[in-house]
């Protein structure tokens, strides 16, 4: 079976039995759950677009390993057309769910883990890369959802993971055995680590020699011994307790964020991906860091498109459309929105092949699609709550919708142009709040800002790799630079 069903996928995270704490209660699955089940939604929704005939050359490939259809997001990159292919794929799915649908991450991980472990097998001699595409074509052949766990909590950002007044504060070894190590830390901020079926484990920063029990990469089931989450809170989250279809602004879908402990875990040999070859750590967060800056060109620009929308649908019931500045505002949109996208296909395009076989984005023109997603969209954001006016924080719930008192007041003062009933007015206000201000904000913005690294990781990377003693030569080239002229 390599491809799953949406149902199918909702059918294999009920069996696995997970530790989630949440609102101080303790759950064994998010199946169900009104809190969580948007979160298993948007996640489905790459199943059933997989299965989708129309979606077929965006949402599947053919593996490189066994020859068999897959989902994508089970893909290892073969060419710079698969990069392109899954920044479309990713807009697609920011489009049918208006949220992060969170499985980019392994789909990074996985294409990341498999280039570094070629190399460090190259240099040490050791079986990481084997080991590894078992572990791929297993989870191909599963249609897993992977979630890549990289960020560890860090405590004091100024020392080294060794130097750590905590030494649990990065993940790393407490036990070696002849069958295993046993880990202890945990990743922070984890997006969608309740619904997925594995987690793939790598290092956050790079590591001196002294940081070789940090130096780790591996994968664990969601149900491992000593493996817990303990679920991050929202704007607005407890809305999706009281029951209304309104006032959540989008009913169906979400992300939701967690602590992921690992408290004391064994993780058998064959599912060790690295185990302290430090100087491979950089280039691990290189990598990954770089394909998951490449994916915010496709999955924001698509929650952008809703966004934008939203807010010509909210002129529209204004009744402004052909107002000029509207009009502007809308285009501005657009143009920022595809300023994005721009940059998600252009590192696509300019993708190189590595020693392994497998394809990597343009790690500059990335880190320049991840600068531009940390501002644009907070400007796309300004400007639909701009065009929707203060209704999208002032509206009534359903509730007083649905009251018998209430109802025809807001019905006839919540109105705008005829032919659109104030309900669906709230419900289009409700959208704008819920992706600029309530839970949705999480991924569009705050994701945007810190997700595959905050501003500053991409401006490290950009001044490393933006060259700029061949621009000082070129610019001294063309001045005729040195040249003493009177001679
Ligand atoms: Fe995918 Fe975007 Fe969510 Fe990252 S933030 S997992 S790229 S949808
Ligand atoms: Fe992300």
């Amino acid at each position: 079976m390599a491809l799953m069903t949406g149902e199918q996928y909702i059918e294999s995270i009920k069996k696995i039995k997970m530790r989630i704490y949440m609102f101080g209660k303790e759950y064994e699955t998010a199946v169900g759950n009104p809190i969580l089940q948007p979160s298993l939604n948007s996640v489905r929704m790459t199943y059933d677009l997989a299965n989708n005939p129309r979606y077929a050359d965006l949402m599947t490939a053919k593996s490189h390993l066994t020859g068999e259809t897959i989902n994508r997001f089970t893909h290892i990159h073969q060419n710079p057309d698969d990069l392109v292919k899954k920044v479309k794929m990713q807009r697609l799915c920011g489009q049918k769910t208006a949220a992060c649908f969170q499985r980019c991450v392994g789909l990074d991980a996985i294409n990341a883990v498999y280039s570094t472990t070629f190399e460090i097998d190259k240099k040490y001699g050791t079986d990481y890369h084997e080991k590894f595409k078992k572990y791929v074509q297993y989870c191909q052949e599963k249609d897993l959802t992977i979630d890549g766990a990289m960020t560890d909590p860090k405590g004091d950002r100024g020392l080294p993971p060794s130097k750590q007044a905590d030494p649990d504060l990065y993940l790393r070894v407490v036990e070696r055995r002849p069958d295993g190590i046993v880990v202890k830390g945990a990743k922070a901020h984890q997006t969608g680590i309740c619904n997925s079926h594995e987690v793939l484990v790598m290092p956050t920063v790079a590591m001196g020699p002294d940081d070789k029990d940090y130096a780790l990469s591996f994968a664990v089931p969601l149900d491992a011994e000593g493996l817990f989450m303990i679920v991050g809170r929202q704007s607005c989250d407890t809305r999706k307790l009281e029951g209304s279809k309104i006032d959540v602004g989008n009913r169906a879908f979400g992300g939701v964020e967690a602590l992921t402990v690992f408290d004391n875990v064994f993780v058998p040999n064959e599912r060790i991906f690295l185990n302290g070859e430090t100087e491979f750590c950089s280039m691990l967060v290189e990598r990954f860091a770089g394909y998951h800056r490449q994916s915010y060109g496709g999955c924001k620009v698509g929650v952008g498109d809703v966004l934008i929308g939203a807010a010509a649908v909210a002129s529209e019931i204004n009744g402004v459309p052909k107002a000029s500045h509207i009009k502007d505002k809308l285009i501005e949109m657009i143009h920022l929105n595809e300023t994005l996208y721009s940059c998600g296909i252009a590192c696509s395009c300019e993708g190189v092949m590595t020693e392994s076989g497998n394809c990597l984005i343009d790690l500059l023109l990335a880190n320049v699609c991840k600068q531009n997603v940390t501002r644009l969209p907070y400007e796309i954001a300004r400007l639909a709550q701009d065009i929707a006016g203060g209704l999208m924080v002032t509206a009534p719930s359903e509730a007083d919708i649905d009251n018998p008192v209430t109802g025809p007041y807001i019905a006839k003062y919540f109105k705008g142009v005829s032919g659109v009933s104030a309900k669906d007015r709230i419900r289009i206000m409700r959208l704008i709040e819920n992706l600029t201000l309530g839970t949705a904000a999480v991924g569009y913005l705050t994701e945007s800002m810190h997700g595959a690294g905050s501003p500053q990781a991409q401006r490290i990377m950009i001044s490393r790799q933006g060259d700029l003693e061949s621009k000082k030569k070129m610019a001294k080239a063309i001045a005729h630079f040195g040249e003493d002229d009177e001679q």
